[in-house]
């Protein structure tokens, strides 16, 4: 994860919040779909990739100074509420 991290955590951000909507969207298509759910593959990998996403953003949103979890905070800081780094 500490190549991504260099990208800075806006973009993990982005990433992250893309294959998490991703997931949902594969899951709740495949649910609309109105298929079994223990035989249905679309919906574990719709769920699969959403945990992918929300486990990416953990571990690659923080502040590159600190560490501190920028996840969740909305608007995004624009600076670190830990350490006050700039965030870029
Ligand atoms: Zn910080």
């Amino acid at each position: 994860m500490r190549q991504f991290r260099k990208l800075g955590p806006r973009k993990c951000r982005r990433i992250s919040l893309a294959l998490a909507w991703i997931g949902v969207t594969l899951a709740v298509a495949d649910i609309l779909a109105g298929e079994r759910l223990e035989t249905n593959l679309l919906l574990w990998i719709g769920v699969g990739v959403f945990v992918i996403g929300v486990v990416f953003g953990g571990a690659t949103v923080r502040c590159p100074q600190c560490g501190e979890l920028l996840m969740g905070h909305r608007p995004f800081p624009k600076v670190c509420p830990n350490c006050q780094w700039k965030i870029k």
